[in-house]
């Protein structure tokens, strides 16, 4: 035993690590130094005693002792960690290694122990394992999906919302499943949503994505319709580690951000004002279609551009000056006409709104230009409708020429024309054209015109462009080619009376708006209203004639009576008195009447009359007066006539009388007696003149009727002396 010890002092003595050898009864007849420094005892105290007074657990110690039982047990070593219980009463984990050892004879004579402290080990273990635990504890708390993959891919940890995120592939997220084990787990068990993907090419471009792990993001749609965001990147000991984020909320609110930009874009797009939106260098940022025709160009060839650039110089400076008012913050807007790059010169209204960032402050203009050509033309046309046709300055025809002029400036067209219509006959009663070539008076056939199309229609019609409307099979298009027409009916007391209507060959670069319509409209009915009153106006006229003849032309004769005879004579006297050119007066008396109404009775009297004053109006100049002053007196005024000249017009007459004056059954020769009087310096009255021409007819009755007799002096001494003849 003493050699044996001796050998294994020499075998094991300054061996680092702890050894310790028993007989088969498990006393201790060997412990080196390492061992006694473990146990914490000198090795001489321990050698003789068992080795139980080290197991704090005596059942183990017992348990051990079976280590060896079988011949096959032999060859083996055994590890098993025992609680130790030391020399100075302290308790340690010991890992223990065991072999049996023989002697020559192959008899079992000892164990063989060696043992670790593994308590050091132990702590370090227990210590990754809180460190593992607070990175789980941790991975836990982040929002997002977390994976860590080995270099062979293997699961090594995730966290809580991985397995939540992949709810359905939860079951095989253990650690140490390959990644692809995982991914096959959920596609059999429809966790991804692979667009209709063979599963297998989908499987296949998953885990090239996922071994580039190159740190991009992509996304990855759910079969529950869940959208991830996946990022992955190599860890430096070569494993994966792959982040997941839920961004199905964000998705949906970015297509519906998306969705309400579009229409946002549809509604700008729709309206008929110019939409913009410009950054602080006045850049176009957005436009809208209109703003697009305006500015003639696409949106590609606009945006990133200084529209205004595009305008001339002094619509630019007011722009420019807009919207540096626009980008203190201050809301702002500005009338003004401009001719844009289409070519359509517009009177516009531009707002201003100043577009704020997140803080607050102005990084840009929205911009709203809309077109109140329309309107303030229209406001202009009604102002100048109202001034026309309330002024007292205009008669009835330079009225309606007036506002056919303001028609043809409202509507930017060079023809205007009021028709008046009867049956299938279109006349032109008044018109504007150039060069007057459209003449009063010209006739057409109501069907040649498309005033047939608006008296079908009873209500305004029009059109901007005929060959692309209905207008173009008209014959009205096919004989003058009209392009642009809008017309309206002209109704005189409820009826039809004809049409006002313009046009123009050319094609209009505006369609006619709803207060275009309204516009003629209200022409149409003025100028209706207007014929009526011109029409109650003529009629008024004619009975104020009618009643001036009444009242002025002996119904017998047909030759004025007395009272509109002296009122004649008398303007012929004044005209006298200016001119000095004398005239004579007449007085003429039907010789010995009384006897033919009593003889054929007082119609034939009548005839007689009726013959008379015919005969002596057909000789008279048109210039001449003749009136009936009594039953059978007559007196005339021959203008620009003296005493001499009239004397001998006058025998004519007489001459005339007795040869034209007759009647079948009147057998008497009818004659008359006629006296003159010059028109004198001194005539204040007519009748001063009358009654002179009066003196010299007395004379020529009482020497002997039938004959002409001129007024003197003497003549008038001898009526007044009533020295009968
Ligand atoms: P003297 O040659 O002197 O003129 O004779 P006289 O018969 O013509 O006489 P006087 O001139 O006095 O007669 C006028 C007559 O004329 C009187 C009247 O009966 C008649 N007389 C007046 N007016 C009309 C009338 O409208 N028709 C008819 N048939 N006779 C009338
Ligand atoms: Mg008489
Ligand atoms: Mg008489």
């Amino acid at each position: 035993m003493e050699s044996i010890c001796l050998d294994l002092e020499r075998s094991f003595g300054d061996l680092k690590q702890s050894v310790l050898v028993t007989n088969t009864e498990r006393t201790i007849v060997f412990a080196n130094r390492a061992m006694a420094s473990l146990l914490r005892v000198e090795a001489s105290k321990i050698v003789g005693s068992t080795t139980r007074r080290f197991f704090a657990d005596s059942a183990q110690f017992e348990r051990m002792a079976e280590l060896y039982q079988r011949p096959s047990d032999e060859s083996h070593r055994k590890q098993c960690l025992i609680e130790a219980v030391f020399g100075d009463g302290s308790r340690t984990e010991l890992e223990v290694v065991s072999a049996p050892l023989f002697d020559t004879t192959g008899q079992l004579s000892g164990l063989l122990f060696i043992a670790h402290d593994v308590s050091e080990r132990k702590k370090m273990e227990s210590r990754l394992s809180d460190v593992a635990m607070t990175l789980e504890d941790a991975l836990d708390a982040i929002l997002e999906g977390f994976a860590i993959y080995d270099q062979d891919d293997r699961l090594v940890i995730c966290n809580e919302n991985y397995r939540e995120i992949y709810a359905t592939s939860a079951p095989a997220m253990f650690p140490g499943n390959s990644f692809q084990d995982i991914l096959r787990y959920g596609l059999s068990n429809g966790q991804y949503d692979t667009g209709g993907q063979d599963e297998e090419i989908w499987l296949a471009e998953r885990l090239q994505r996922h071994q580039k792990a190159d740190g991009s993001v992509v996304e990855q749609q759910l079969d529950d319709g869940r959208w991830l965001r996946i990022s992955e990147t190599r860890t430096r000991a070569g494993g994966i580690a792959g982040i997941r984020a839920d961004i199905t909320e964000l998705k949906e609110a970015k297509a519906l951000a998306e969705k309400a930009y579009q229409n946002l874009y549809l509604m700008a797009d729709s309206i008929s004002a110019c939409v913009g939106e410009v950054d602080l260098e006045g850049k176009c940022l957005f436009l809208n279609k209109t703003g697009c025709k305006w500015f003639n160009g696409t949106s590609e060839e606009l945006l990133g551009t200084r529209l205004r650039e595009k305008l001339a110089c002094k619509q630019r400076d007011a722009v420019s000056g807009l919207f540096k008012e626009g980008l203190s913050g201050r809301k702002c807007s500005l009338e003004l006409g401009m001719l844009f790059p289409d070519g359509v010169f517009r009177e516009c209204q531009m707002d201003c709104n100043p577009r704020l960032n997140g803080s607050g402050q102005v990084d840009g203009l929205v911009v709203l230009i809309s077109d109140i050509t329309n309107r303030k033309k229209t406001e202009r046309t009604l102002a100048d409708l109202y001034a026309i046709t309330s002024t007292r300055a205009l008669g009835h025809e330079d009225k309606i020429a007036e506002i056919l002029q303001l028609g043809c400036d409202h509507f930017d067209l060079p023809f205007g024309i009021i028709s008046q219509v009867v049956g299938d006959h279109y006349t032109v009663t008044q018109a504007q054209s150039p060069g007057s070539i459209v003449e009063p008076a010209r006739t057409f056939k109501l069907r040649d015109t498309y005033c047939a199309l608006t008296l079908e229609a009873n209500e305004p019609v029009s059109t901007a462009h005929a060959a692309e409307s209905e207008f173009a099979s008209h014959s009205c298009y096919k004989l003058f080619g009209f392009e642009t027409y809008i017309g309206a009916p002209l109704l005189v007391d409820g009826l039809v009376h004809g049409t006002i209507s313009f046009t123009a060959h050319e094609l209009r670069k505006r369609q006619f708006t709803p207060s275009d319509i309204q516009i003629i409209r209200q022409f149409a009915d003025w100028i209706g209203h207007e014929i009526a009153r011109q029409r109650d106006h003529q009629a008024l006229m004619d009975a104020k004639i009618r009643m001036e003849r009444i009242a002025s032309i002996d119904d017998l004769t047909q030759i004025y009576n007395r009272r509109a005879f002296l009122e004649r004579a008398h303007l012929e006297l004044q005209r006298f008195r200016r001119t000095e050119k004398p005239f004579t007066a007449v007085m003429m008396d039907i010789d010995r009447f009384k006897n033919i109404n009593d003889v054929y009775g007082h119609a034939a009297g009548d005839e007689v009359l009726e013959a008379f004053s015919r005969i002596i109006g057909d000789q008279l100049r048109a210039a001449d007066l003749f009136g009936r002053v009594g039953g059978e007196e007559f007196c005339v005024i021959l203008v620009d006539t003296d005493i001499s000249d009239a004397v001998a017009a006058c025998e004519r007459l007489r001459e005339k009388i007795v040869s034209d004056c007759r009647m079948d059954r009147i057998a008497q020769t009818i004659t008359c007696s006629m006296g003159l009087a010059q028109s004198a310096k001194e005539d204040v009255a007519f009748s001063t003149l009358m009654q002179r021409a009066d003196t010299a007819l007395y004379e020529a009755k009482a020497s002997g009727r039938n004959r002409c007799v001129a007024y003197s002096r003497e003549l008038e001494m001898k009526k007044l002396a009533n020295i009968p003849v």
